[in-house]
């Protein structure tokens, strides 16, 4: 077993906080390693907790819409979120579930050791940037330790409201145009540095 499949299972078992009892399956996250772009959104819904896989919904179907238009399939990026099980009746993440799952995350990025990271919504940004405004920080590419990480809303408010959908789709095009500025060696967007720095 590698150290990934270690840790799926872990995840998938994991009883370290009270949501273990209300999932239906465990949501760990899937793709390749060394991906370009590793995608991290909240936690799983309905639809992710009936199947044990993220983003298979309808913000699935719009993530996939998104990836499309800048080239990507989904099964070329890793997928996953912040939580790994589904809070009952999709209420916000708590604190102490998020700091629960934290290790597994941190586990899951050493492991995977992507590119870039793409932030999806504003727990996912907190995670690497908290004290942070979402609608301030979105679409600007920031170093953190040896990576680059895009924050951007999560498809979710883009279904509910077509400002964000533009907005989401302005911050992909940006994406697309790092992913092939990296191809190519031309730095065409600037990155920031971090403020703050998340601690393993
Ligand atoms: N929303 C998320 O944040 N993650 C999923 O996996 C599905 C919907």
């Amino acid at each position: 077993m590698t150290e990934l499949q270690f840790l799926i299972e872990k995840i998938r078992t994991c009883t370290s906080c009270g949501l273990s009892k209300t999932r239906t399956n465990a949501v760990p996250g899937e793709g390749p390693i060394k991906p370009q772009v590793m995608l991290i959104g909240e936690g799983p819904g309905y639809h992710e907790d009936q199947q044990g896989r993220p983003f298979v919904g309808p913000s699935g179907k719009l993530l996939q819409e998104l990836l499309s238009s800048i080239n990507l399939i989904r099964e070329s990026v890793y997928i996953c979120n912040i939580i790994k099980c589904r809070p009952p009746n999709n209420r916000d993440p708590s604190p102490s579930e998020i700091k629960a799952c934290s290790l597994h995350l941190d586990n899951q990025i050493l492991l995977i050791n992507p590119r870039i990271i793409v932030t999806l919504g504003r727990y996912s940004m907190s995670y690497f940037f908290p004290g942070e405004t979402i609608s301030k920080i979105h679409g600007v590419p920031r170093s953190w330790k040896n990576l680059t990480v895009i924050p951007m809303f999560h498809p979710a408010a883009a279904l509910h409201q077509n400002k964000f959908r533009i907005q989401l789709q302005e911050d992909f095009q940006k994406l697309g145009l790092l992913l092939s500025s990296e191809l190519t060696g031309e730095t065409e967007l600037e990155i920031d540095t971090p403020k703050q720095a998340h601690l393993f």
